[in-house]
């Protein structure tokens, strides 16, 4: 049976999709609420990762072993590593690394501890599926009629994009030029910077559940990247995680399970 777990990074974004919830219940564990319902018939268990590697990993595992989830959907805000990516783009993993692990010289750096393996990937099916939903969003306009004139404006979101690629985390919030450009010196594939959805794949990895991570491009990873940060999250970012969520779900319940 499929049940999906929906983890994400920002409680705003949260609240919105438990309102999608129906035959809603909660469990209240470890600091956690888990909404447990359906959407579109679908079974799911959505919370709050909290931040970092360490809340992260807990939730998921908590979400694997108590709820049984056979799917792990993250959505969150991510800094922009690559210059290529503006705030509101959307990025979907199909690499994570722990940018922060480095056990040298025992080990290689970013090598996982008795996994062998620097980097993880996510279920091609599920990236698929995630990447034509959202570029059906774009194509449709949903996106661009989710925000008025003067959001897009105060928030320069204009031509939002969908990008596939790499996306690195660590228990940091980067925020100065000389931490970005370390960064990318280190992992030069890297599009954009984190602080769960690394952790999450380790754990998914060793759980054998499928999972995929969406992050919405919320700052620059420079000395802007708190500016506006906190507007942007409650007007911007957490209502294109619902409608994303929800446009997925859809698709899932079409092309997956039918
Ligand atoms: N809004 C919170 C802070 C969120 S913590 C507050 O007011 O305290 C940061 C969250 O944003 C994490 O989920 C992290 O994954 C993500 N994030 C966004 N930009 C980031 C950056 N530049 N570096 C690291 N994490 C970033």
């Amino acid at each position: 049976m499929t049940r999906i777990g929906i983890l994400g990074a920002m409680p705003e974004e949260i609240n919105g999709i438990v309102s999608l919830l129906k035959n809603r219940r909660e469990v209240i564990k470890g600091m956690r609420t888990y909404y447990i319902g359906t959407i579109n018939d679908i079974e799911v268990v959505v919370v709050f990762s909290r931040w970092g590697k360490v809340a992260s990993a807990t939730t998921v595992t908590h979400l694997i072993v108590e709820f049984g989830v056979t799917e792990l959907i993250f959505t969150g805000v991510a800094g922009a590593i690559s210059r290529d990516l503006n705030v509101g783009d959307i990025v979907i993993a199909d690499s994570l690394v722990q940018h922060d692990l480095d056990a040298r010289p025992i080990m290689n750096q970013f090598e996982i501890p008795l996994l062998g393996k620097t980097v993880l990937y996510p279920s091609k099916d599920l990236l698929s599926i995630v990447v034509n939903s959202i570029n059906e969003l774009i194509k449709s306009d949903s996106l661009e009629r989710l925000f008025s004139l003067n959001q897009r404006q105060a928030f320069s979101l204009f031509n939002q994009k969908v990008v596939v690629g790499q996306i690195a985390s660590g228990d940091q919030f980067i925020s100065n030029s000389i931490e970005k450009e370390k960064l990318l010196e280190m992992l030069p594939q890297v599009l954009c910077v984190e602080m769960e959805g690394a952790a999450v794949a380790q754990v998914c990895y060793e759980y054998k559940i499928p999972f995929v991570v969406i992050r919405t491009i919320s700052d620059s990873a420079n000395e802007n990247s708190v500016v506006d940060f906190n507007e942007f999250i409650t007007q911007i970012a957490s209502n294109l995680g619902i409608i994303i969520i929800q446009k997925l779900i859809n698709n899932l319940k079409n092309d997956f399970y039918h």
